[in-house]
């Protein structure tokens, strides 16, 4: 047998580069076990991220979830507290049990089209707690799809508004009569006159001012003063439509805005109004009386102008005796002028 002998050098040369081989194979091998634990324990970290944002939104934010049909399938342990139901409540039905209208079941779908449709909605609503307490909420549904497209259900997300929603009520709300006061009456009469403009709607305002009030402060004392101002305030809202806005404009004046009415239809109100407060029986004052001023809506007249027509009026009404009800000047021809006139 013919016996294969190799040179040393070459002998050499190949075990070197078999340990050169085998010491690369064997950091590569290193590298990657460690690349991989480096990845895996990124990984964990991740999670731990992960779990950790999810146990603050459980914890702080008013989530639920449902599927298509609106039955709830999970609800944030927040959500749980703020609406007093437990998960286990809350997964057997659908949102609309927060809901305080006898037709809760078909707003909370028309929600859920309405958020369909549109990829979300955005809605301030009050709503109420397991034991019937109402709170305000700003809330979001968006509905959720999978990856083929369908509709397999929505998140709604809720903000609780009710200290921001008793913040606008206290800062537009006149504190003796419980009317909207001026600042809000101002941004309602703008509000009405931008709808007019836009839809050519009608519209007219009011001003009545007690007479001789400061009379009755003097006579009475002024908390008897108070009552009868409070009492006034009762006995116009009483007596306007639902649609009708009604606030007091300041002292012993009150402003009303009554949307698509026009300058006839205003004056028999106002006369009503006249005619109701005269004859109601106040307890400490005998007799009550106001005098009105009526503007009403012409295109293109700005705000100021239509209040001054009003004012102006009201002041007429003072001058001829109190007791009366005034209309503003117009600019445009109206037929009825003459019996109105007279009727004031
Ligand atoms: P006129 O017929 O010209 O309107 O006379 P008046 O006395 O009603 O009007 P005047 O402006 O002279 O006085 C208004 C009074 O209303 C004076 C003011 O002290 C009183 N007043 C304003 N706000 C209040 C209030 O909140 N409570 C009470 N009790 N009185 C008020
Ligand atoms: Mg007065
Ligand atoms: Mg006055």
């Amino acid at each position: 047998m013919a016996e294969i002998r190799l040179h040393p050098v070459i002998f050499l040369v190949s075990v070197t580069l078999i340990i050169i081989v085998l010491a690369t194979m064997t950091r590569t091998l290193q590298l990657l076990r460690s690349r991989g634990h480096k990845q895996f324990r990124q990984l964990k970290r991740e999670r731990h991220k992960t779990q950790r944002h999810l146990a603050i939104i459980d914890k702080h934010i008013l989530m639920a979830n449902t599927d298509a049909n609106g039955k709830v399938t999970k609800a944030s342990t927040a959500f749980c507290e703020h609406t007093g139901y437990t998960k286990e409540q809350l997964k057997s039905g659908t949102l609309a049990r927060l809901i305080p209208d006898e037709n809760s079941s078909s707003l909370l779908q028309q929600r859920y089209q309405e958020a369909s449709q549109k990829g979300l909605v955005s809605v301030e609503a009050q709503e109420k707690n397991a034991y019937g307490g109402l709170y305000w909420v700003k809330l979001q549904i968006e509905p959720q799809y999978d990856r083929n497209a369908n509709l397999i259900g929505f998140t709604e997300i809720r903000e609780d508004i009710s200290t921001q929603k008793k913040l606008e009520e206290l800062w537009m709300t006149d504190q003796l009569t419980g009317l909207y006061n001026r600042s809000r009456l101002d941004e309602l009469f703008e509000a009405e006159l931008r709808r007019a403009n836009r839809y050519g709607t009608q519209f007219s305002l009011l001003l009545l001012d007690i007479d001789h009030f400061k009379q009755i402060n003097d006579t009475h004392g002024h908390l008897v003063g108070d009552d009868v101002l409070y009492a006034v305030a009762n006995l116009l809202q009483s007596n306007i439509r639902d649609v009708d806005i009604l606030g007091r404009w300041g002292g012993e004046e009150f402003m009303l805005i009554l949307p698509n009415t026009n300058q006839s239809e205003a004056l028999i109100l106002a006369e009503k109004l006249r005619n109701t407060l005269r004859d109601h029986p106040f307890t400490a004052v005998s007799k009550v009386t106001a005098s009105i001023g009526i503007s009403s809506y012409i295109a293109g007249v700005e705000a100021d102008e239509l209040f001054k027509r009003a004012d102006d009026a009201l002041y007429r009404a003072k001058a001829k005796g109190r007791d009366r009800v005034e209309l503003g000047m117009v600019s445009i021809p109206n037929p009825n002028e003459q019996s109105r006139d007279r009727s004031a």
